[in-house]
């Protein structure tokens, strides 16, 4: 058994073999960089107008209105003191301006242009350079793509980055008495909802579980489904029978296809049978099978290493510390994760919090942790993993 922390620990310093490959920029999002990327050119690449207005040569009240730059324009005007020229967002500013005035500020008689206020020295200009200059560094490798990122890399005319390829993820659940969603089922059978939630659960952090099996209690259906799922996958993923019942015949399974065990139990509520292994660069998580233990185990430990083996900085669900709004005790003697739900800052620990019980997971929205044997007062600050 380990705590916490070193089973954090085990899968932080796994040695891990990253993989890269070149994607699109319409198809890179989530992916993490695996190079720097650095401006190409000054971003402006050149002093434009911030407002749809004029660009006016020196500061006077009046101007005369010789020409007018639009967006994409490629002409050059020669601006004279005391002249103005129509221009638009983004236009690139004639040489000699000295401030672009807003059109909503001006009136205009012919050719002639009057301010209402005195223009200021640069005004509404957006110089070259202003947001990057040639050469600097944008995005350190390990940097994840965001939308915003990827309309920077767009800006800079890039079409194609170097990223970590994402770990190929299989998932294997096991129990005899598991019948598939939408099948009639029968006295003592459940329906098999963990390879659905797990793989919910990866895609909503980016991920993608290529095949889902399922396997009866079978010890040598088990191990040879963990041998052909090993054979392709980076990650395999199982859920149930890794507990200590007679029918739990994972742990072995994995032993005999030469998996190698790194930790086996984690002293924590709930999810205390979780096993990690590994198998040359394969990684093998078995999960409890009780729906919220399973799902909870995935956020705590498999993400994290998902995350790593895709490059990304991220390190698990983002913690944040919110005050409770209830007192509670957590009498139990393990560390535990508690169902819970955060409204407009403030959380609260929500009822069911048995590890088959998945409806106040489904409900809320983070895992609050908390010591073993604590009593919290209202108020008080909860250390909160945000599940979506
Ligand atoms: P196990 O870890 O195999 O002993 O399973 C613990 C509990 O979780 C049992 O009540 C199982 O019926 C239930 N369970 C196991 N696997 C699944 C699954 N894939 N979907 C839903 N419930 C499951
Ligand atoms: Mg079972």
């Amino acid at each position: 058994m380990v705590t916490i922390e070193e089973a954090h620990k085990i899968i932080k310093d796994q040695p891990k073999e990253l993989k890269t490959e070149n994607r699109n920029l319409s198809d890179c999002l989530g992916f993490s960089l695996s190079e720097n990327i650095t401006a190409p050119f000054a971003m402006p690449s050149f002093d434009n107008s911030a407002m749809d207005g004029y660009a006016l040569f020196g500061i006077f009240q009046e101007y005369k209105i010789v020409g007018e730059v639009a967006a994409g324009d490629m002409n050059e005007i020669d601006l004279k003191e005391g002249e103005a020229v129509r221009i638009f967002t983004g236009a690139k500013v004639p040489e000699n301006t000295t401030a672009v005035m807003m059109q909503e500020k001006t009136s205009v008689e012919g050719k002639t242009l009057h301010l209402e206020q005195m223009p200021k020295e640069g005004q509404n200009i957006r110089r070259k350079g202003g947001e990057l200059e040639e050469g600097e560094l944008v995005f350190e490798k390990g940097y994840t793509i965001t939308p915003a990122g990827i309309g920077l890399i767009g800006a800079l005319g890039i079409e194609k980055v170097q990223v970590y390829k994402k770990p190929a993820i299989h998932l294997i659940t096991t129990g005899n008495e598991l019948v598939a969603p939408g099948k009639p089922k029968g006295e003592g059978q459940i329906y098999e909802s963990n390879s659905y939630a797990l793989a919910a659960a990866a895609e909503n952090f980016g991920f993608v579980c290529q095949e889902k099996k399922q396997i009866a209690d079978d010890f040598e259906k088990i191990k040879s489904g963990i041998k052909d799922s090993l054979e392709v996958s980076d990650v395999l993923i199982l859920s149930g029978g890794i507990s200590v019942g007679d029918y739990d015949f994972v742990k072995q399974a994995l032993e005999e296809n030469g998996v190698e065990e790194l930790f086996y139990k984690v002293f924590q509520k709930p999810g205390k049978p979780l096993y990690f292994g590994r198998k040359g660069n394969k990684f093998v998580f078995a999960l409890p099978g009780n729906p919220a233990s399973s799902l909870s185990c995935f956020y705590l430990y498999v993400l994290p290493l998902l995350q790593q083996l895709s490059g990304s900085k991220k390190n698990g669900l983002q913690r944040y510390f919110f005050p409770i709004i209830h007192d509670f005790e957590n009498s139990g003697d393990r560390p535990s994760f508690l169902k819970a739900k955060i409204v407009e800052g403030k959380v609260e620990i929500l009822d069911g919090q048995g590890s088959s019980m998945i409806i106040s997971m489904a409900l809320g929205n983070a895992l609050a942790f908390l010591d073993a044997e604590t009593s919290l007062k209202q108020g008080d600050l909860v250390e909160c993993l945000l599940i979506s």
